[in-house]
């Protein structure tokens, strides 16, 4: 009985594997698919960062957790939509983040955290009284 030895290489430009046999005859298979990695695959999307959602999302923790908002449903229907709603109505601000959240306190005080603060205010208003949840 033959054993295949398996050499799988995953750089984007390999497409090839070998099968080595006991005999020392190696057979070489064309696998493209396997290799054909996506963009996903190739770049870390993690890097990319949208700064409006970061502080839509301060904010909305900031908002929900005060006093006069005690009472607005903090199910997790509720908060997500609040969340949508606010984020759909500010502008994104992707930018490209190697070095972690330097540009967070640059954003303080600007009109862009203006925009932010008012969008949630908003959003929690609306969703408070007209809720989506259990129906
Ligand atoms: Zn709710």
């Amino acid at each position: 009985m033959e054993k295949a030895l398996v050499r799988i290489s995953f750089f984007h430009s390999v497409k090839n594997i070998d099968f080595q046999l006991p005999k020392g005859r190696v057979y070489n298979y064309n696998i493209g698919e396997v290799t054909n990695m996506g963009i996903r695959d190739e770049y870390n999307f993690e890097y990319l960062v949208n700064e409006s959602e970061r502080l839509i999302l301060e904010e909305l923790e900031r908002q929900l957790g005060a006093p006069e908002n005690s009472a607005v449903c903090h199910c997790e229907d509720c908060v997500l939509d609040m969340a949508a709603l606010a984020l759909n109505s500010v502008r994104p601000l992707y930018r490209v983040s190697l070095m972690g959240t330097l540009y967070a306190s640059a954003l303080e005080g600007s009109p862009e955290a203006e925009e932010a603060k008012a969008a949630v205010s908003r959003s929690v208003k609306k969703i408070a009284a007209n809720p989506s949840h259990g129906d």
